[in-house]
């Protein structure tokens, strides 16, 4: 069986290791970090995420859906918080059975290097930071504390997160490996609402907080011991923003000013705010994900996405579904295998990240307005009144497990439809009107 060398064990590291390890290849992962396990977990990147359809399903697939699950938190709704401090709540989906589910980072981490090392043929290798790799010989080259070292195998596949080493490695030796990397003028800041002192929390448990503010907003996920994780995702530079609020009197005005409710929530805000580190927002769009039969690029490596659509796991989930279904049906040419894969995922992981942009607009600025609302309520109404045959861009995005690329063009067709039907109900009703005017 072949040797597989894969660098990063962060989510979908250690979900392609399960998935390898179960068809038999023999596979060392690689990660950077200490192990989680001993509570050194990912610093500075979201504590927790909302985890869906596509995500639950390549849990399912490997058998560990239930126990990643255990302890996850369904989230049916959006909560908007105004200004005034008011309260609007809207299902995500008709079906108030359909929610998405917010899941720690850490534990998720756990639960699937743990199913990766149920099989004896995956080797797990902490505190092992992948400098660079040699793609003609599928050699990785690494360094620990203390030393330098080198893993070969038959490929190495680069599930080393947004700034991959693997990925870069590929850039320098690939002569039209086209690699993009778009930054968002926004970055984000982790802040805690703590839980009350019953352990119970201070806000409605089963939904997604925002306070959105135009061109910028704060998002809110429960955790299970009652607190929950606020992002403010806010203007690096400007009048206004990351750059110009330093002092602990701008920190407090701001947030007194923008998000007043939720200010009593958080005792521990100033210290949170200077504490916590201010993450920036990428995209990375890049091709070919794969160099002959050697190397291969899966998850945020390959795709970044900004995280307004919940679906940046997700869709490196999906990509550890794709490719093992791709190793099955070219089990004799891995090649093949790594070009089907690019080939099935590469179109839909540009859609997803137009998409998750599109969804900052709509979450920061239109989740906010009536119109918004009425246009919620009418993808509702029509998806109750057309089942199967309307489905909502939100709802096919993250409760159905459609190609991404297909349901953007499907919502394209809808919308499209939705107001030639409105413009022509219109125009019957002027006709209408004119007709009895005249008569
Ligand atoms: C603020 C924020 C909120 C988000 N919320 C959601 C959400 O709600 N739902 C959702 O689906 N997605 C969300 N995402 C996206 C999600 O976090 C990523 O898509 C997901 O983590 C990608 O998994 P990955 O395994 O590809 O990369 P990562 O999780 O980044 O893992 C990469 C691993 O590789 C290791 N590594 C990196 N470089 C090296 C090296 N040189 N050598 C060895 N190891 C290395 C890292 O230490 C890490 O463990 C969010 C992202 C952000 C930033």
């Amino acid at each position: 069986m072949a040797k597989f060398v894969l660098i990063g064990s962060g989510l979908a590291g250690g979900l392609l290791a399960a998935y390898l390890g179960r068809r038999g290849y023999d596979v060392d992962l690689y990660e950077r970090r200490a192990d989680p396990r001993e509570g050194n977990i990912v610093g500075g990147r979201s504590i927790n995420l909302a985890i869906s359809t596509r995500g639950i399903h390549a849990l399912e697939e490997i058998g560990i859906a239930d126990e990643a699950l255990r302890n996850a938190i369904p989230m049916r709704g959006r909560m908007i918080h105004d200004k005034s401090g008011a309260l609007h709540f809207a299902r995500y989906d008709v079906d108030p059975k359909k929610c998405i589910n917010s899941i720690g980072r850490a534990a998720l981490n756990t639960t699937v290097i743990e199913a990766a090392q149920r099989y004896s043929n995956v080797r797990v290798h902490f505190n092992h930071k992948c400098t660079d790799v040699d793609i003609d010989s599928a050699t990785a080259r690494l360094e620990t504390a203390n030393t330098a070292v080198t893993a070969q195998g038959d490929a190495v596949i680069g599930v080393d997160g947004a700034f991959s080493a693997v990925r870069i490695s590929m850039q320098h030796a690939i002569s039209k490996f086209e690699n993009d990397e778009s930054y968002l003028a926004h970055g984000y800041k982790e802040l805690t609402i703590p839980p009350g002192p019953d352990g119970s929390w201070l806000m409605e448990k089963n939904a997604l907080h925002i306070w959105p503010r135009k061109s910028f907003m704060m998002i809110a996920l429960p955790n299970p011991d009652g607190s929950f994780t606020c992002t403010l995702f806010w203007e690096f530079e400007g009048p206004r923003s990351f750059a110009t609020t330093k002092t602990n009197d701008e920190v407090r005005r701001f947030f007194e000013e923008e998000f007043p409710d939720a200010v009593p929530l958080m005792p521990g805000l100033l210290d949170d705010f200077r504490n916590n580190p201010t993450g920036s927002l990428v995209t990375i769009r890049c091709s070919p994900w794969f160099y002959q039969n050697k190397v291969c690029l899966v998850g945020d490596a390959a795709h970044a996405v900004v995280p307004f659509y919940g679906q940046g796991m997700n869709a490196a989930f999906e990509d550890c579904v794709v490719l093992d279904e791709c190793l099955e049906q070219f089990r004799e040419n891995r090649e093949l295998a790594f070009g089907e894969y690019f080939r099935r995922r590469k179109e839909n992981t540009d859609a997803l990240a137009d998409l998750a942009i599109g969804n900052f607009i709509e979450m920061r600025d239109k989740t906010a307005s009536k119109t918004f609302r009425a246009k919620k309520k009418l993808d509702h109404a029509l998806e109750a009144l057309l089942p199967g045959m309307y489905l909502p861009l939100y709802t096919m995005v993250t409760f159905t497990r459609m190609p991404y690329a297909k349901a953007a063009k499907r919502a394209r067709i809808q919308d499209g439809l939705i107001y030639l039907s409105l413009f022509l109900i219109a125009v019957l009703l002027v006709a209408s009107m004119v007709w009895l005017i005249a008569s």
